[in-house]
């Protein structure tokens, strides 16, 4: 069985007052009976700020990116042990903002998830194809081959200590959502995929989808079978969209 993940993802928002109301939602209304693991990745200079309003509540804590790099000379970046020193269990790798928007290729992303594991941080790896893949006929040739770079650079026994994200590019931020079966095809195509190189993995690896999930979708989206939780962008910035998501993700 394998436990539900509901992560928001607030990419470069938020300010102290906007993050002390957001949290204190949070903090107020998730219940601690809930079964589900709930996470939240605020820009990487508010982290220790948000380490400090979860205090003992159950709500983990990620990064959005990391460095390729474990220390060094390079200006403006960010270790994962740095991430995991100030708090972070998770981080996000390869979302598809920083594939279009930053250049990063799957040979970096596969480097940066592996310095994700060493640093002892869960990598929340990001797939998806753009519409135009998804009009040519190409999503999981897409999807497969970011997958294989990671699974080439590390082996597949790496693949343990991962989340994959499925998250078509044509959904973020779109307010268009993939239907609960065209996500389920991608999910369960990709954990055929990982089958065949492992059966075990592929059955226990946490699959997440992303793309304008919110409340009014994610109950249909969550009862999909290979759908294990959500990777939230806009609406993790509403205390009453996510926690609501959390809820029904229960
Ligand atoms: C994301 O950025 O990972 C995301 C899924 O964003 P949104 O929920 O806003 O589509």
């Amino acid at each position: 069985m394998r436990t539900k993940l509901i992560a928001g993802n607030w990419k470069m928002h938020g300010s102290k007052p906007f993050i002390e109301s957001l949290m204190k939602g949070m903090t107020e209304q998730l219940d601690a009976s809930l079964e589900s693991d709930v996470l939240v990745c605020p820009p990487t200079i508010y982290i220790p700020f948000v380490e400090s309003l979860i205090g003992d509540h159950k709500i983990a804590l990620g990064g959005q990116n990391l460095s390729e790099q474990a220390q060094g000379a390079y200006t403006g970046e960010v270790s994962g042990d740095m991430l995991k020193d100030n708090g972070c269990q998770y981080v996000i790798v390869g979302h598809s903002e920083r594939r279009s928007l930053y250049g990063e290729m799957d040979v970096l992303v596969a480097h940066k998830v592996g310095k994700a594991i060493e640093s002892e941080l869960t990598p929340i790896l990001c797939v998806g194809e753009t519409l135009e893949q998804r009009e040519k006929g190409t999503t999981m040739q897409v999807v497969q081959q970011q997958l294989d770079a990671v699974i080439d650079a590390l082996g597949i026994d790496a693949l343990q200590q991962v989340v994959v994200a499925y998250e078509p590019v044509w959904a973020i931020g779109t307010g268009v959502t993939a239907s609960p079966e065209q996500a389920q095809e991608v999910h369960s195509a990709i954990r055929a995929h990982l089958r065949d190189k492992n059966a075990q993995i592929a059955e226990e690896i946490k699959i997440l989808y992303g793309g304008s999930m919110k409340a009014a979708n994610a109950e249909e989206l969550l009862a999909q079978p290979d759908i294990d939780g959500g990777l939230i962008g806009g609406a993790s910035l509403k205390a009453d969209e996510f926690i609501a998501i959390c809820k029904i993700a229960g």
